[in-house]
């Protein structure tokens, strides 16, 4: 699954020792970041010695890969630097170019540079904030409160009825797209809770079991999607024509000949990359 499968040593318990963390550095790797786009050398995340000019850069600490301390530092500017190696590019892009490990470890880095930019300030009195951790926290020197990086709870769920599941098609999506049914966990509510809030508002499907199957990361811009299956107790559904503009009952014959490309049409089901293509291949497989 794209952007899980991390293999670096975060050293939790070590980071917040900012001697230690200079030793680190010191001796690290940098991956640099531009306009939320990592560094690619040849097909792999493209880590870098330090340089003096990035000094006045965001610096987080990724982990340990074996001994190597790995970081990150997003470089700022109007024009995309030139590193004389590689090039910058979109993280969704990259991830169908870099080794599973890497997309896992650009996933990390993407999501706190990202949370960073946008936590300069304190949510409580508007003082400037500072980095803390390896990037871990961020702390407030006016009023003493701390801030932590965000992963926000998305569920995304696919409807399964017999030998049928539902798959729908949201506006946003690029043309032809058909995929699971996903929203935002609310505040007060369980994760089965919002599986059957979200079909209910998006197809009015009425929905019994919820049975959880893998979560995956994903860094856009820091959320953690919990995929789930979704007992329909009928068919009958009505789309909202707002979030969802279209939706169809899929058999697993269907669903295995359209993600084997064996049905090219109107109907396209998400790519590999994605925890929607996991949820609708391993019910298909069953
Ligand atoms: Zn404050």
């Amino acid at each position: 699954m794209a952007f899980s499968g991390n293999p670096l040593d975060r050293a939790g318990h070590r980071r917040s020792d900012e001697a230690w963390l200079r030793e680190q550095a010191a001796a690290g790797l940098f991956l640099p970041f531009w306009q939320n786009r990592p560094l690619v050398v040849n097909e792999r995340a493209g880590f870098l010695a330090w340089r003096e000019d990035w000094r006045t850069c965001t610096r987080i600490f990724l982990g340990l890969d074996d001994n190597q301390p790995l970081f990150a530092v997003d470089l700022t500017g109007e024009e995309e630097p030139g590193l004389g190696e590689g090039s910058f590019q979109e993280m969704r892009a990259s991830a169908f170019v870099l080794p599973a490990r890497d997309t896992a470890i650009a996933g990390q880095a993407k999501a706190l540079l990202d949370w960073h930019k946008r936590h300069g300030f304190c949510p409580n009195c508007g003082a400037a904030t500072q980095l803390r951790d390896g990037g871990y926290r961020r702390l407030c020197p006016a009023c003493g409160a701390e801030h932590f990086p965000r992963t926000d709870p998305v569920v995304i769920m696919l409807p399964i009825l017999g030998d049928e599941c539902l798959v729908g098609r949201s506006p946003r999506f690029p043309p032809q797209l058909f995929s699971a049914f996903a929203g935002f966990v609310e505040p007060g509510e369980s994760m089965e809770e919002a599986v059957r809030r979200e079909l209910r508002e998006e197809v009015d499907l009425a929905v019994g079991d919820v049975a959880y199957h893998a979560t995956q990361p994903w860094p856009f811009p820091s959320s953690l999607m919990l995929g789930c299956y979704a007992q329909a107790l009928s068919k009958d559904f009505q789309i909202d024509g707002n979030e969802i503009e279209a939706a169809r009952w899929l058999s697993k014959d269907e669903a295995r000949a359209r993600l084997a490309h064996k049905i090219e049409d109107e109907l396209k089901l998400p790519a590999a990359i994605a925890i929607a293509h996991h949820l609708i291949k391993d019910w298909a497989a069953r």
